[in-house]
């Protein structure tokens, strides 16, 4: 399966910052195989980065849009902006649009809805809290992320991103172990929704992926890449990070 590594860049870098990123970036990561290799700048940088990854093996996503097409949405994005800015993907439902901006699991499918009906390719975002993995729920959360989410959206254009909210900007990756016992259950829950054709999803693994932990998390079986905050932000860590060691699959 092809892998696909996504930076996540946050309300980070401004124009020019993005110009910069991609004009070291691109050439650093010219001759990876086998790997979709996308950038998610903020909206404000989308059509300069747009024209930059043309003809090049950078694919471009927005962090987030809004579901209605057009019309009186103070502040929101529509999926016709993202596809004429050049994007290909929108990441939805990450952990800090749930915590800081509400989101609950009827708007995220509303969202995805949307944008699935747009063509964009959806990077679906789920992932327990520290509480709830205390509290042994990990399990009930994902799966309802899931199937809440996931109502009524088909598996073509579906990537899923497992980022465990305690492990998000905080430098504590999960171990191999925790990212791939987790993608397992993602794995089998997306097989009652979509049977054997949740074996092409690929389930990405986000939370502090850096150049040192990307090889051991990709050895993994289900994980099939990953979601980059704070490490994407350096055209080198992320072109580290997107050249990641290929092993054969262990855990
Ligand atoms: C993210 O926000 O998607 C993320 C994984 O961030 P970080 O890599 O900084 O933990």
């Amino acid at each position: 399966m092809k892998s696909f590594i996504a930076a996540n860049w946050k309300m980070n870098k401004t124009v020019t910052e993005t110009r910069e990123f991609l004009s070291a970036f691109i050439p650093a990561v010219r001759d990876a195989v086998d790997v979709d290799i996308v950038v998610a700048p903020p909206f404000t940088a989308l059509a300069s980065a747009g024209e930059l990854i043309r003809d090049t093996n950078v694919q471009l996503a927005a962090q987030d849009m809004f579901w209605e097409e057009k019309g009186a949405f103070t502040g929101e994005i529509s999926s016709a902006m993202l596809l004429e800015a050049g994007c290909r993907h929108v990441i939805i439902g990450h952990s800090e649009r749930r915590q800081y901006f509400l989101e609950d699991d009827a708007v995220i499918n509303k969202k995805l809805k949307a944008a699935g009906k747009a063509g964009l390719g959806l990077i679906f975002c789920v992932g327990e809290t520290l509480g709830e993995r205390e509290a042994n729920r990990t399990f009930d959360v994902i799966r309802r992320e899931i199937e809440f989410g996931l109502e009524g959206i088909g598996a073509g254009n579906l990537v899923v991103a497992y980022e465990p909210v305690w492990a998000i900007g905080t430098g504590k990756t999960a171990t191999p172990e925790q990212a791939q016992e987790v993608h397992a259950f993602i794995r089998e829950t997306l097989r009652k929704l979509y049977g054997n054709s949740a074996d092409s999803i690929r389930i990405l693994y986000g939370g502090s992926v850096t150049p040192e932990s990307i090889d051991r998390l990709m050895a993994c079986r289900d994980v099939n890449g990953g979601l980059v905050g704070g490490a994407s932000l350096n055209p080198e860590s992320f072109s580290k990070i997107v050249c990641f060691k290929k092993a054969i699959k262990e855990t």
